[in-house]
C-alpha cells in the first residue's frame, strides 16, 4: 500500500518548488536575442535584482549554479596568493573557501561548530591580530543550508568595522535571498551571491552577484580575473556581453515571472510568510523532540534559519528509513543530511514557493512517518507535532486579537 500518487511534495532546501506561473512563462520558442523583449527583460532583471539585494551597486547574471556564483565573486576581486578568512558555520562557507583554494588563494578557516552561528567576537579577535591587513576578504553565508543556521550579517560587518579592517565582506545569500531581509548597502556587504533555484523560485541555472564600489575598486587590480566571469567585460553595451555569449532565454523569462510574483506578494510579506512557516515547523519539532530520539541541530532558537530546519538524531541513529518511507509511501521528499553531520541528520525545507497547506502536509507526512517507523516523538508517546504547528499558525493569524 502506498499513498504517494499525485503531485510529489518537494521539501528539500533547493532546488525548490517552481510555481506553475514560472514554468508557463518559460514555455516558449527560441526568440530574437539581439533586440526586443528579451533585451528589455535582461535590463529589468538586472535592475530588479538591485531591489532584492537592496543595493545601488552593480548586478550580474551568470549561466551557472551557485558554485559558479562563488567563483565569479572570488575571481573578480582576488589575486593568487591573497589571504581570505572563511567563517565556518556549516558546509557552505567551507565549500566557497575550497573554490578559493583551488584558485590559488590562501583560505584560512575561522572554525565554527555547526551547531551555532559565526561568533562576531571571534571574528573581531582574528582580524585584530591581522596587523598587516593580510586578509583581503571575509567570506560568510547568511543561511547555511547544511546546519540550518542563520548568521547575523550586520554583526559580522560591525566586527570588521570595530577593527577598522579593510577586508571585503563577501556574503553567500543563496539560501536566504528573497526569504528574509538582506540589506546589502545598509549592512555594508561588498559582494553578495545568490542563485535562481532557492528563494527565487526558478529552476537551477542562474547565479546572481551584486557588487558595491569598494569591490569594484578591488576588481581593477584583481589577478584572478577570467573572461567568462569578468565584471568589466559584462558591462559591455551589446546584449550578449551581459552573458559572455548566448543569453539563457527561457531562464530569463522564468526569473522575470518569479520576480513579478515576489513583488506582487511584496517582499516584506514574503519574509513574514517564511517566518510563519518556519515557526510552524519549529512548533512541530519542539513537540516531537520530547520523545528523545532527535533534536534541532541548531541549539539556540534565535539562530535557526527561516528557510531550512536541520534535525539531528540522538546517538547518531540514522533517519534513512524515515526519509525513504516519506518519499516512497507518502510522496514527500525531505532533505538528507549533508556534510559532517550527514547520515545522522535530515532537513525540512520551508524555502521559496511554500504555503500553509504545503507546510502542514509536509509536517503531517513526517508525523505519519515517525509513527510508522517507530521513532519516538511527542510527550508520553502522543503525536502532537501537527497539532502544535496548527496551533502556532492559528494563534499568529488569529482574528480575535
Ligand atoms: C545551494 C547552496 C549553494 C550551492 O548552490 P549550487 O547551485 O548547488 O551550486 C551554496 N550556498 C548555499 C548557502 C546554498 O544553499
Amino acid at each position: 500500500m502506498t499513498l504517494h500518487n499525485g503531485r510529489e511534495f518537494l521539501s528539500i532546501p533547493g532546488p525548490t518548488t517552481v510555481p506553475d506561473e514560472v514554468l508557463s512563462a518559460m514555455h516558449r520558442p527560441a526568440t530574437d536575442i539581439y533586440s526586443g523583449e528579451l533585451v528589455a527583460i535582461t535590463e529589468s532583471v538586472l535592475q530588479d535584482l538591485k531591489t532584492v539585494f537592496k543595493t545601488t551597486g552593480n548586478t550580474y547574471i551568470y549561466i551557472s549554479n551557485g558554485h559558479g556564483g562563488w567563483e565569479a565573486a572570488l575571481t573578480n576581486v582576488l589575486s593568487r596568493g591573497d589571504k581570505i578568512l572563511v567563517c565556518e558555520s556549516g558546509r557552505f562557507a567551507l565549500g566557497w573557501g575550497d573554490v578559493g583554494k583551488f584558485l590559488g588563494v590562501d583560505a584560512e578557516i575561522l572554525p565554527g561548530d555547526w551547531r551555532s552561528a559565526v561568533d562576531p567576537n571571534e571574528l573581531e579577535a582574528r582580524l585584530r591580530a591581522d596587523k598587516d591587513g593580510d586578509i583581503k576578504a571575509v567570506l560568510c553565508v547568511q543561511i547555511d543550508t547544511a546546519s540550518g543556521v542563520v548568521n547575523d550579517i550586520p554583526a559580522i560587518r560591525n566586527a570588521i568595522d570595530a577593527v577598522g579592517h579593510e577586508a571585503l565582506l563577501m556574503v553567500d545569500a543563496i539560501a536566504s535571498l528573497a526569504c528574509m531581509p538582506f540589506d546589502m548597502d545598509t549592512w555594508g556587504v561588498d559582494v553578495a551571491v545568490a542563485g535562481s533555484q532557492k528563494g527565487l523560485m526558478t529552476p537551477p541555472g542562474l547565479a546572481f552577484v551584486a557588487v558595491n564600489q569598494k569591490a569594484k575598486a578591488r576588481h581593477a587590480n584583481a589577478g584572478l580575473r577570467s573572461p567568462y566571469w569578468d565584471w568589466t567585460k559584462r558591462e559591455g553595451e551589446e546584449h550578449y556581453m551581459k552573458f559572455s555569449g548566448t543569453p539563457p532565454v527561457q531562464m530569463l523569462f522564468g526569473i522575470r515571472k518569479a520576480l513579478d510574483m515576489l513583488f506582487d506578494e511584496g517582499l516584506e510579506h514574503v519574509f513574514e510568510r517564511h517566518r510563519l512557516l518556519a515557526g510552524a515547523t519549529w512548533a512541530a519539532v519542539s513537540e516531537w523532540r520530547q520523545g528523545g530520539a532527535f533534536d534541532f541541530n541548531i541549539t539556540e532558537a534565535a539562530q535557526r534559519s527561516v528557510t531550512v530546519t536541520t534535525i539531528r538524531m540522538i546517538n547518531d541513529e540514522e533517519p534513512a528509513l524515515l526519509l525513504k518511507f516519506c518519499k516512497e509511501q507518502l510522496g514527500t521528499v525531505l532533505g538528507i543530511g549533508i556534510g559532517e553531520i550527514g547520515s545522522s541528520a535530515f532537513r525540512i525545507a520551508h524555502m521559496g514557493h511554500v504555503n500553509a497547506p504545503m507546510m502542514m502536509g509536509t509536517l503531517g507526512a513526517i508525523e505519519i512517518g515517525l509513527c510508522a517507523t517507530g521513532i519516538a516523538h511527542g510527550t508520553y508517546g502522543v503525536p502532537g507535532g501537527v497539532r502544535a504547528a496548527a496551533a502556532f499558525l492559528g494563534d499568529e493569524l488569529s482574528l480575535l486579537k
